[in-house]
């Protein structure tokens, strides 16, 4: 991400903890309300955090990981979905990664827009940046039963023309301000302990103690981050960090417009 992007999407979110009454905190254009229903929670954590799982389904094994560890620590997440790997004309596995999409919906997950192809959409003709941008749209439409309110451009990388169809089509462009570095290296998938270890021997790089209230942390559906996810939200939860998703009024957060 550009740092002028990184700087933008910092000052969106730093009014979240500015606020000395204990009620909702916006990102963005949207309101953010404490997952759990209890509403003397929102009295007692003043650490919001938005999880966010980019450019899956790809791996219903870790998919399934990373389900079982947010049901552990009653948390719900956004889920930026790359459609192509829901399209079976795209992705040979695309009906596994129906049945992930499925799962991660039932169990209360807001799903955004990622992109179709995970292109540079900067470098697009507006028929291919509408099939990038709409077309996921509809498909998480057709497969969910919902259009998605969020989009995250594939590499952060953004343009006018993307801001302009991104909003035209209902949307709000989400980027991230705390990462997770999942992604750094290639063998981290390969070899998932290794970016455990690399975690815990770099706390700098460690997202959980590095995030500040209203972060929107970054990761991905990656087998490293199922194994890790873990132990990423338990620290988080040792600093008094509560899990949340935008709230749009209804349960999974994304009620039609
Ligand atoms: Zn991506």
């Amino acid at each position: 991400m550009k740092p002028a992007t990184a700087l933008a999407c910092l000052m969106v979110l730093a009014g979240c903890h500015s606020r000395s009454d204990p009620g909702p905190f916006r990102l963005g254009a949207a309101t953010i309300e404490p997952v759990q229903s209890n509403p003397w929670r929102a009295l007692l954590y003043r650490k919001p955090v938005l999880l966010t799982f980019d450019d899956g389904p790809q791996d219903l094994v870790a998919d399934r990981r990373i389900l079982a560890a947010l049901s552990r620590h009653h948390a719900r997440a956004l889920w930026l979905v790359t459609c192509k790997r829901l399209d079976p004309a795209m992705d040979p596995q695309a009906s596994e990664h129906r049945v992930a999409l499925e799962e991660i919906v039932a169990r209360g997950h807001l799903i955004g827009n990622h992109g179709y192809s995970h292109l540079d959409l900067r470098r697009l003709e507006p028929g291919a940046m509408a099939h990038e941008i709409v077309g996921c749209s509809d498909l998480i439409a057709q497969l969910t039963g919902r259009r998605p309110r969020y989009f995250r451009p594939p590499f952060g990388a953004h343009s006018p023309a993307v801001d302009r169809m991104v909003e035209a089509d209902g949307m709000q462009l989400l980027l991230w301000s705390g990462n997770s570095y999942d992604s750094l290296l290639a063998d981290f998938k390969r070899h998932p302990r290794a970016y455990v270890d690399y975690v815990r021997l770099h706390p700098g790089m460690d997202a959980a103690l590095t995030a500040t209230p209203g972060d929107v942390l970054l990761f991905h559906d990656y087998p490293n981050t199922a194994l890790a996810i873990d132990g990423f939200m338990t620290r988080l939860e040792r600093r008094d960090f509560q899990f949340v998703l935008p709230d749009h009024g209804d349960a999974a957060g994304n009620q039609a417009r």
